[in-house]
């Protein structure tokens, strides 16, 4: 044992390598993969300046590549200027103004399609909206929006007119809204009468009302877009519909040509791990990662038609629903409500009849979708899927099998990627025609990311066995360049621990013989057992591996003799156990989990519960279960929880 670093318990070694027709029609080949690198590694810099003169729209070039005067606080291309609306939309008007940009489906069943010009013009009489309702350049403007391709024009709108956006989750409360309002003191709100979800109506006109009540000092104007037609009661001066305000608008509006640091938006992390913080993106060095990362790690290109399933509220949402994809001139898929709305069924649906050629979700929709079973995925024809991708969460590698045989079809190679809202674009994921994929591992950093695994004292590890912080020890272009209003969190939470000298992502993570990158966990979640530390993920997996065994989530708690016991939150995929059967399979679960991992990680305690509390964006909150597995009062905001209910579940009070 080692307290530098973390204790491998879990080895995976199954390999699924890309299929040779794959490979002979990707846009990255064995080859190029190994040239970029080569390139990446001997000139950083110059890789950089390269991709950005090739992959993005320059109103005046750049000469300067990375300014370091600052450092941490790196900026990219600093003397450059461009758009990002123009690099998502004028670049395509003259070769595919007519090609399908959002195929857009609402919960129920409703299908619109816009076209790249049909969606320039909306984005160019809502920039001309924003300008004459007095927002200007460096204004942000708060989107709390269904997901309905206005919310996509109306940050391409921001985008247009140099004004920042802030995307909030529409299933966030008015509490949540508020305090993002409050904290990127945005002038003005574009929302809609409501959205829909599980066949249910979210007010988030009234949600809205209730955060601007006496708050929000520098709210002046709502802008609301009339979606599911409930009852709204407007506030005259203040609010307006958004028929009204792009009515007689012109759908040109010549572009604000910003600076390449120009912040293109604010987004509030999810909160996992305590209080969202507001993470700037600059523009160019953004726009660069969410392109080339779409084209590389998706093998996106003209042809396909790409589904991301996550919110534009999440980072996910803004990179590959938004910018990514569009700057790439691909299709993308909106939908508006639930997975599993009418039924279970409902994804794979939309890939049938959308022709879906790349499907990207997260781990916890693949996990939801499998409690369901096989035969639901089996009705339906998902010939046309081409590349399965998962982010958000390490992905469990029986999910990962599952998600291979039953929706790739043994067919599809799965990208897992690995990143953060801060790094703004994957930054550990396998180019899909040169890297062998493991069940659970994000495999290699890409080109020009030098991502490692350090211990305590910073130094690198290199054993298999042993984990360790993930970091990343040189800048690149789609970094955060700060948190919102709070230098000192950016540089207290990023690079403080090893002295400025590394990013350090929060994540733990080791790498196996081949360089393979393994995410074990969070650093704050770690397990210290009888002097060994565990990561969470390993322990999950060895869970979940069970066959009874749906989704589970362990923390520690005080031990007298051993410093930390393991407490396991198990869903399984039938009814929820109670009395003698309940204590009988608990016990099965600690000796199946100490026998797949040894004794040291065999949990003390298995509790049983219909659900996990996670957060919107479905990540599993693990700082609410301490609290409970230690029968500690909740003090933590639980209102940005998905389903509050759980907790008192969990706690035994139900
Ligand atoms: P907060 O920082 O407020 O706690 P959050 O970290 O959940 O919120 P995000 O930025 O959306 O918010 O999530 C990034 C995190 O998600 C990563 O740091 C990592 O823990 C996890 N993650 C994302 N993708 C993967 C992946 N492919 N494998 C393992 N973990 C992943
Ligand atoms: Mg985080």
């Amino acid at each position: 044992m080692n307290d530098k670093s973390i204790d491998s318990v879990l080895q995976e070694q199954r390999v699924f390598r890309p299929a040779a027709a794959f490979t002979a029609a990707a846009r990255i080949k064995p080859a190029d993969y190994a040239r970029l690198a080569a390139e990446a590694a001997r000139d950083h810099e110059g890789y950089w300046a390269r991709l950005a003169r090739e992959l993005l729209a320059w109103h005046q070039p750049f000469s300067v590549v990375l300014d370091a005067s600052q450092a941490p606080n790196y900026r990219w291309f600093t003397d450059g200027t461009l758009n990002a609306s123009v690099n998502c939309l004028d670049v395509h008007l003259a070769t595919r103004g007519d090609k399908t940009a959002i195929v857009f489906e609402s919960e129920p069943g409703e299908v619109r399609r816009l076209s790249y010009r049909e969606l320039a013009a909306a984005v160019g009489q809502l920039a001309n909206a924003l300008l004459a309702q007095g927002i200007h350049s460096g204004d942000r403007v708060v989107i709390y929006m269904p997901m309905v391709p206005e919310a996509v024009v109306a940050m391409l709108a921001c985008a247009r007119i140099g004004a920042v956006h802030s995307v909030v989750f529409g299933g966030f409360s008015a509490k949540s809204l508020r305090d993002r309002i409050e904290d990127a003191g945005a002038r003005m709100v574009i929302t809609a009468d409501g959205g829909r979800r599980a066949g249910k109506l979210v007010d988030l006109k009234g949600a809205t009302d209730e955060a601007l009540a006496g708050a929000c000092a520098t709210l002046e104007k709502v802008i609301v877009f009339r979606n599911a037609g409930n009852e709204v009661t407007m506030q005259a001066g203040r609010d307006l519909w958004w028929d009204e305000a792009i009515a007689g608008q012109s759908a040109q509006c010549a572009p604000v040509f910003v600076n390449a640091e120009h912040p293109l938006f604010l987004l509030y992390t999810s909160g996992s791990t305590g209080k969202p913080k507001g993470i700037q993106h600059a523009t160019a060095g953004f726009l660069l990662g969410a392109r080339f990362t779409s084209e590389w790690a998706f093998d996106l290109r003209d042809s396909d038609v790409f589904w991301c399933t996550a919110d534009v509220g999440w980072v996910t949402g803004h990179t590959y629903v938004a910018y990514g994809p569009l700057a790439a001139g691909a299709t993308i898929v909106m939908y508006e409500g639930a997975p599993v709305h009418p039924d279970a069924g409902r994804f794979w649906s939309i890939c049938e009849r959308h022709g879906v050629t790349i499907f990207y979700t997260a781990p916890t929709a693949i996990r939801t979708l499998m409690k369901f079973g096989d035969v639901i995925p089996a009705k339906f024809d998902l010939s046309k899927i081409r590349l399965l991708g998962t982010v958000g969460e390490p992905i469990n590698p029986e999910a990962w099998v599952w998600y291979h045989k039953h929706i790739g079809r043994e067919r599809c190679p799965i990208v897992d990627t690995w990143w953060q809202t801060e790094t703004g674009a994957s930054m550990i994921t396998p180019l899909p025609g040169a890297v062998a994929t493991k069940p659970g591992s994000c495999t290699l950093p890409l080109p020009g990311i030098d991502a490692a695994v350090v211990d305590e004292d910073g130094v690198e590890i290199t054993d298999p066995e042993r984990g360790g912080y993930l970091v990343v020890r040189r800048p690149w272009p789609s970094m955060l360049r700060t948190i919102w209003g709070d230098n000192a969190r950016y540089l207290a939470t990023y690079w403080a621990k090893f002295d400025g000298r590394y990013y350090v992502a929060g994540d733990t993570a080791r790498r196996d013989a081949d360089g393979y990158f393994w995410v074990m966990g969070r650093a704050d979640d770690v397990l210290k057992v009888s002097g060994h530390r565990l990561g969470t993920a390993e322990v999950e997996s060895a869970f979940v591996a069970h066959p009874r065994v749906a989704e589970t989530a362990v923390v520690g708690r005080p031990h007298e003799i051993k410093g930390e016991a393991i407490c396991a939150f198990v869903v399984l995929k039938g009814q929820r156990p109670t009395g003698a059967e309940a204590e009988q399979l608990a016990t099965e679960l600690r000796e199946w989990v100490s026998r797949e991992l040894g004794a040291i990680a065999r949990p003390d305690e298995v509790r049983f519960a219909d659900n996990l509390p996670k957060t919107r964006s479905g990540k599993i909150m693990r700082r609410l279960l301490r609290a409970v597995a230690r029968g500690e009062e909740i003090t933590q905001d639980v209102s940005t929880l998905e389903n509050p209910a759980i907790v008192e579940q969990l706690r035994g009070k139900d």
